[in-house]
């Protein structure tokens, strides 16, 4: 970390040019960042650890007085304006300057950062980079057939974004016009992203695992009239037939006008009138000149979905300017990201860890980023080290349900492959338990990269609380994810709604000032987004979460609060899979709950009544509700078990006890508490018994 530090303070000289020669007009040249690391090593013999401020974040020098990354942090916090108004200045490249840093008031749910500021993502994305150092590499697409990556150039990826945003245009896409993409993380899809914003629409990318029901909903909660999709998805080896998804999906989506279908394998599929195919992308006729538009910074740059509480997922709005920079600045800062590095984030660009860390951190700190499409064991358990290996990955970022999978395989497919180029590792998405975390740390990054264990979610748009960056040498503390990061100030309530003022407290996590990264609102549906987070502890945005305060005071996450519950680090509403259940004629009624899974993380339970007089085979309708399941939703919200029970423990007024529910599964009878409440008590013993057979089968 010091030696990062002291090859910072060189390049802190090296990217003042760059900001102050971008304000000239003029360009640094791309040797810049190599001569001055060569330069770092003769530094790293004197042992030098001094943390200086200035050198470790440029902009801090007008911070006055402000020393050490605690100081910093704390300036951040208390100063929240001129943070962030130095930062911006420095770090996004304006088309006009903003002429207020924030205009904020949590408790009305009014978000709104760098106001009168125009600028354009795509430009801080592409255009900058590719003036200075346009044959650096900016993806490296690790395609499902391992070992057949492809890198494209800031060039490339430029001229590819340009022909997508004038084939956009060209077929009437207009700022402000929200397009859906279906699609597998490829170049091509983030080529779709930028385009997007290049030419001033709104992205809204669905996970390409996502049922016909579940993206047709997507389409149209989006008002979406265009869609860009392929002609077939590959991953782990099968066939996803995405265009016959997508034409399901838009049977029942009345403003879809036009399908954009780029090949991703060799096989042609049916085409509509509707369809157009992307081919002509790739044989160039499109020009390789887009003309930006210039956006406002409150502009919505994407929507994305994500499960709540109640059955309809609600579309996170996320805006240009804020975002960006939040999405820019954690990157840099939680895993020490330096020019050249190569960065390694395998999530799917359908999640929100895709967007802000496969796309637009890495992008617009001109880095080198990789997009995987393939499955952490395809077509071996070795597969993500020796992609490390062949990358030279330097950061690698990843979801703890994937390193539980693999350390079950055992070390000997971690020790295959040369791991030395790794510097920072990476956990996302849900807990990450000490086995996990110990495995990963010391097999993985042999006992030499820190492990960030970053806490955030769809609607913080970036990491709010991860181990680093903190001082040299600090502290990391298995399977906690430790520190608020810069402009983060975080509050834990008490159930009577009051703020926790000690440590070694447990409560509510409320973020208590707004960040830039913000999601602004729920598409079309702004008193649920102050509902769901301005309203339940008014002047703090409630992040859903219960989280722990150490006696040192650092911050662990306890688990959801609500009924949201994260199978392999993919976010599901239980109301949406009852939902679902409840959509099969012979269901009743149904409750599900999620229960501990040694490799998921959590799992999906469901209890279902039947009908009177339904006489099916229960394995049989056990079937026929995981493909409605997988059919509305997606496969990964299948239930494991599925226990059929006469009724459900309910209070006198109606309410499902889940809490009880939760204790039968977990096996912990001893503490199913109160049940006076229930209306039946006698409920709880026919689901207790029956459980246990289902257990014994
Ligand atoms: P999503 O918006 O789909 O990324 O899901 C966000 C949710 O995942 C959070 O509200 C947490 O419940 C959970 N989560 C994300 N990161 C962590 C983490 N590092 N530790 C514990 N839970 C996490």
């Amino acid at each position: 970390f010091s030696i990062n530090l002291i090859r910072c303070e060189l390049l802190l000289k090296c990217s003042v040019n760059v900001f102050q020669s971008l304000s000239d007009g003029m360009w640094l040249r791309c040797g810049c960042a190599a001569s001055l690391r060569v330069l770092a090593s003769p530094l790293r013999v004197l042992g030098l650890r001094r943390c200086n401020t200035a050198a470790f974040m440029p902009e801090s020098t007008g911070f006055g007085g402000v020393s050490g990354r605690s100081g910093l942090q704390e300036f951040s916090v208390s100063s929240s304006e001129s943070f962030w108004a130095a930062v911006a200045r420095h770090r996004l490249s304006w088309i006009r300057p903003f002429t207020a840093v924030q205009d904020c008031d949590l408790s009305r749910g009014r978000i709104r950062w760098f106001e009168g500021g125009k600028l354009n993502v795509s430009v801080n994305c592409l255009d900058r980079h590719v003036h200075t150092c346009p044959d650096r590499v900016a993806l490296m697409w690790e395609r499902d057939e391992k070992g057949s990556e492809v890198r494209y150039t800031y060039r490339e990826l430029l001229e590819m974004t340009c022909r997508v945003g004038n084939l956009l245009r060209r077929h009437g896409v207009k700022k402000g016009d929200c397009v859906t993409i279906y699609m597998p993380t490829c170049p091509l899809a983030v080529a779709s992203m930028l385009a997007c914003a290049r030419i001033g629409a709104a992205h809204n990318v669905v996970f390409a695992g996502f049922s016909a029901e579940a993206l047709a909903e997507r389409i149209r909660d989006a008002q979406s009239s265009t869609v860009i999709t392929v002609n077939q998805g590959i991953r782990g080896g099968k066939i996803l037939e995405l265009k016959k998804t997508v034409d399901t999906a838009v049977q029942s989506c009345p403003t879809v006008q036009q399908v954009f279908v780029a090949m991703r394998t060799d096989s042609p599929v049916a085409m509509t009138a509707r369809d157009i195919a992307m081919e002509e992308v790739r044989q160039q006729r499109e020009d390789v000149v887009c003309e930006p538009a210039a956006m406002n910074s409150e502009d919505t740059l994407f929507l994305l979905y994500t499960s709540g509480s109640t059955g309809k997922p609600k579309g996170l709005v996320h805006t240009q300017a804020g975002y960006l920079l939040y999405a820019a600045l954690t990157h840099r800062y939680v895993f020490n990201y330096h020019d050249g590095d190569v960065f390694g984030c395998v999530a799917d660009i359908g999640w929100i860890t895709g967007h802000s860390y496969g796309v637009y951190g890495p992008l617009a700190n001109g880095g080198t980023t990789v997009l995987f499409e393939s499955t952490p064991v395809y077509p071996d358990p070795g597969r993500y080290w020796d992609m490390v290996e062949r990358l030279q990955i330097n950061q690698f970022y990843g979801a703890p349900t994937a390193i539980r999978l693999l350390l079950k395989f055992g070390d000997e497919w971690v020790n295959k492959y040369d791991r030395s180029s790794l510097k920072t590792l990476g956990s996302v998405g849900e807990p990450i338990n000490t086995e996990a975390w110990e495995w990963y740390y010391r097999v993985v990054g042999e006992e030499r990269c820190p492990v960030v264990d970053t806490w955030w979610q769809t609607e913080t748009g970036g990491i709010c609380i991860a181990p680093r960056p903190s001082d040299p040498d600090a502290e990391i503390v298995p399977g906690m994810a430790m520190r608020p990061f810069f402009g983060i100030k975080p509050a834990l309530m008490d159930t009577e709604g009051k703020v926790i003022s000690g440590n070694d407290a447990s409560g509510a996590l409320c973020l208590a000032q707004p960040w830039p990264g913000m999601a602004r609102t729920i598409h079309n549906d702004h008193q649920r987004f102050m509902e769901t987070y301005c309203q339940p502890y008014p002047g703090y945005f409630f992040t859903g979460d219960g989280a722990y305060r150490s006696v040192e005071g650092y911050y662990q996450i306890t688990g959801r609060l609500d009924d949201v519950i994260n199978v392999s680090g993919h976010r599901i509403g239980t109301a949406e899979i009852e939902d679902a259940v409840n959509q099969c004629p012979a269901v009743a009624e149904s409750a599900v709950i999620g229960y501990s899974h040694d490799i998921k993380g959590q799992a999906v339970f469901a209890f279902v009544v039947l009908k009177k007089n339904v006489d099916v085979e229960e394995a049989d309708l056990s079937r026929q509700l995981n493909g409605i399941v997988s059919e509305k939703i997606a496969k990964y919200a299948c239930p494991d078990f599925i226990q059929f029970v006469q009724r459900l423990p309910k209070t006198r007024s109606g309410k499902i006890m889940r809490r009880v529910l939760r204790k039968v599964v977990e096996l912990d009878l001893d503490s199913l508490g109160d049940l006076s409440t229930l209306d039946d008590p006698a409920a709880v013993q026919e689901i207790i018994q029956g459980h246990r057979e289902l257990l014994s089968k």
